[in-house]
């Protein structure tokens, strides 16, 4: 087909004289197959759209012909076309602004369209013309852009606000496609989206999308468009409406709520009700190490939680959907960088649209991980507190003041009371406490409110039916509230009973003891008297060392029977005058007799008296002094300083001898302790000689110390005090 010659157009090749009846026409004249594709144009047409025929054949009427193209006209062409009906329409073209009178006839593969240019409709028009004004101030009173489209994508109108934006001249743009309108040319991703929606409304959907567009280089816009199908009595798509709306402001302000989303401390996000995610905060994003796009419609959010909650909030979240209702749940997530997890509180809340329907859910994960874990262990203290008090060894109890208000069945069972007893307030600290025991249980009331602890002491409690109960008893002040005191109980009857008995044993055993040795003492002695008397001089010296291991054994049973009687506080003593210094060189005298490798040198004086017992004081000198000569086998002296003061005298015992390591000084002091050490093994002893010491001195209110060396000697120091304001012999 030649564009230029006359006789264009198949269905017209057949008249040949025809064309050029057409060219004389006064209307315009077009030929459109059924794509509205043009076929034929006749002279005047070419000059009413201002190109030329080979310009405008084969092209679409509505691409190249822009001042034309309106929806009236391309409903009405495409109605004619289907319907195979003629039709006539006036229009006014919203380029030129002129009125156009088209009429329709459909023919054989296409439509004849004769348009004529006029004036504004007459009087009998103006009904049509008034509709034709009304759509127009519609379509531009809309502040935001509307195009009309049609089902390919064409521009068939569209309002000034968008041209005004592009700077676009409305021929430049009608009947082109509308993803080549200026604006979106620079925004291949908008163009992208904009041919999908085309599409799906083209299959009749409503389509919503949001775009980009940067209608000047440095400025940008995002707009939401809504791309809606109208479709003909028929149901054909017949053409599509694209309404955009500006959103750059709100999308601004949803950015500064996102950058503020982004730097809480909590994690922010939004789900679809089906579970997929909308929107995530970059804190979670961080914290799972995920993109926002592998985030986006992702349903996987579980996989995060903690397999042991998993279940447990996947089910409070379908309950709450179901019910449509807010929601709380914790649980533990992972954090995949350190892939430790920590406990989250995650609260969710549903958003429904204007009918009611939920949308979406809404919600935040706040680390509760310090609280939790606090809480956790407070639940196990408390566990571990519970099994204490449970205890069915210690007994346990509460007291404020005197009164008892909490305690374990364990201290119930051991004091015969019961829980209503207990209620009842018939439990309390000092009722409960045998007479013997106010003073020492006194002293541990100020212990405890002193030092918030209570170092553990022996007293007795009665029951509640009047039996008597040794205890050990220990404590501490509760720190919430120091009014309040924890008690811990140990029953120690059993221990008091086997002391009892090995006291009573030691002492049975050493007076058994002592009887038979004094009449072995007594006959000794007696036979040597009478061997000296007979002349046998030298077998009376062997009997007299035969005395010697009876007098040792006398001693450690003396010794032993002493020990039995401080036990059961029975060691009785004297109250009389004595004359300390007259006593020391009596000691240094009688020991010094007995002696033969050391010399015993007294020094200085005590000129004093003073109130006690002088059998028990000489016992502790010969103590020190025998000591000192037993433990220093390769000295040759012992030395006894005398020292007076108004207050008090002192007596001090030096030797040179073995001396005493460090960490045992205090523990000679000790029932039965002897230092080790090799050079002591030959040597006999019970270690009961320095307690007995120490305990006599105490009772005269005095203090005994020592000073030593090792390998250099050591010196014990007694200190007795001249006048006692409470004696306690
Ligand atoms: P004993 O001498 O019967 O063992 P003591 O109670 O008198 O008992 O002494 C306890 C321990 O103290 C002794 O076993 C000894 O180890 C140590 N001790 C006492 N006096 C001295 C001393 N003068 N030098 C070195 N060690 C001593």
């Amino acid at each position: 087909m030649c564009p230029d010659d006359a006789s264009v157009g198949a269905p017209l090749t057949s008249y040949p004289e025809l064309p050029s009846l057409l060219e004389t026409l006064s209307d315009a004249l077009l030929f459109l197959d059924t794509t509205a594709t043009i076929q034929y144009v006749n002279r005047r047409a070419a000059a009413m759209l201002g190109a030329s025929k080979h310009e405008l054949l084969g092209t679409s009427l509505w691409q190249s012909a822009p001042h034309l193209v309106s929806t009236a006209l391309y409903q009405a062409v495409t109605t004619a076309i289907h319907t195979q009906e003629s039709l006539e329409i006036t229009y006014c073209s919203s380029i030129t602004q002129s009125w156009l009178r088209v009429q329709l006839s459909p023919t054989n593969g296409g439509v004849l369209a004769f348009f004529r240019e006029g004036k504004e409709p007459v009087r009998l028009h103006d009904a049509l013309y008034k509709s034709e004004q009304r759509y127009r101030s519609l379509l531009e009173s809309f502040t935001d852009g509307i195009v009309i489209l049609t089902p390919e994508g064409l521009i068939l109108d569209i309002n000034q606000r968008p041209l005004l934006v592009a700077q676009a001249r409305r021929e430049e743009v009608i009947g082109r496609p509308m993803v080549e309108f200026p604006s979106w040319r620079s925004a291949p991703l908008a163009q992208d989206q904009l041919r999908a929606a085309i599409e799906q409304a083209r299959r009749g959907e409503t389509v919503h999308f949001e775009v980009r567009l940067y209608p000047q280089a440095e400025s940008y816009r995002d707009l939401a468009f809504v791309m809606t199908p109208h479709c003909d009595a028929e149901q054909r798509i017949e053409y599509l409406t694209c309404v955009g709306l500006n959103i750059t402001e709100w999308k601004q302000a949803e950015e500064e709520w996102r950058t503020l989303l982004d730097i809480i401390p909590h994690f922010v996000w939004a789900m679809y009700p089906d579970g997929s995610t909308h929107y995530s905060n970059q804190r979670w994003r961080d914290y799972t190490a995920t993109t926002a796009e592998q985030d986006q419609g992702n349903d996987g959010w579980s996989r995060w939680i903690h397999p042991d909650d998993r279940q447990r909030v996947l089910d409070t979240w379908q309950t709450a959907v179901h019910a449509g209702t807010s929601y709380e749940v914790e649980h533990r997530l992972l954090e995949v960088e350190t892939c430790a997890y920590r406990w989250y509180l995650t609260r969710g809340t549903p958003r429904r649209d204007q009918q009611g329907t939920i949308r979406q859910w809404v919600g935040t994960c706040t680390d509760v991980d310090d609280l939790k874990k606090a809480e956790i262990a407070l639940y196990q203290s408390q566990e571990r507190a519970r099994t204490l008090m449970d205890s069915n060894i210690i007994g346990i109890f509460i007291s404020r003041d005197d009164e008892i208000i909490e305690a374990n069945s364990t201290f119930l069972r051991m004091t015969g009371y019961s829980q209503e007893d207990l209620r009842q307030g018939k439990m309390g600290w000092f009722r409960m406490t045998h007479p013997d025991f106010l003073v020492r249980t006194q002293q541990a009331r100020q212990e405890l409110a002193q030092h918030q602890t209570l170092i553990p002491y022996e007293k007795e409690y009665v029951c509640k039916d009047g039996s008597r109960l040794p205890v050990l008893v220990g404590g501490v002040a509760l720190p919430f509230d120091p009014s309040q005191n924890l008690c811990f109980v140990l029953d120690n009857s059993a221990r008091k009973e086997l002391e009892l008995r090995k006291e009573n044993f030691l002492s049975m055993a050493s007076h058994e003891l002592k009887t038979p040795l004094t009449a072995i003492k007594m006959r000794l002695q007696l036979a040597r008297t009478r061997l000296l008397k007979q002349g046998f001089g030298e077998a009376a010296a062997t009997l007299l060392r035969a005395e010697e291991p009876v007098q040792l054994l006398d001693r450690l049973i003396g010794e032993l029977l002493d020990v039995s009687k401080i036990q059961a506080g029975r060691l009785d003593y004297l109250r009389e005058p004595v004359d300390i210094e007259a006593l020391v060189y009596e000691i240094a005298e009688t020991i010094q007799l007995m002696s033969t490798n050391h010399t015993i040198v007294v020094h200085g004086s005590a000129p004093c008296t003073l109130i006690g017992d002088k059998g028990r004081l000489e016992q502790v000198l010969i103590n020190l002094v025998g000591n000192a000569i037993t433990y220093s086998p390769d000295a040759t002296t012992v030395d006894i300083d005398l020292d007076v003061t108004t207050e008090a005298v002192t007596i001090g015992v030096r030797d040179y001898g073995i001396g005493i390591p460090q960490g045992q000084r205090e523990k000679i002091f000790e029932r039965f302790y002897r230092a080790f050490d090799l050079s002591q093994r030959a040597i006999p002893g019970l270690g009961m000689g320095l307690s007995i010491a120490q305990e006599i001195v105490r009772h005269h209110g005095g203090t005994i110390t020592v000073e030593s060396e090792v390998g250099r000697g050591s010196t014990f120091r007694v200190t007795l005090p001249l006048k006692r304001s409470n004696p306690v012999l």
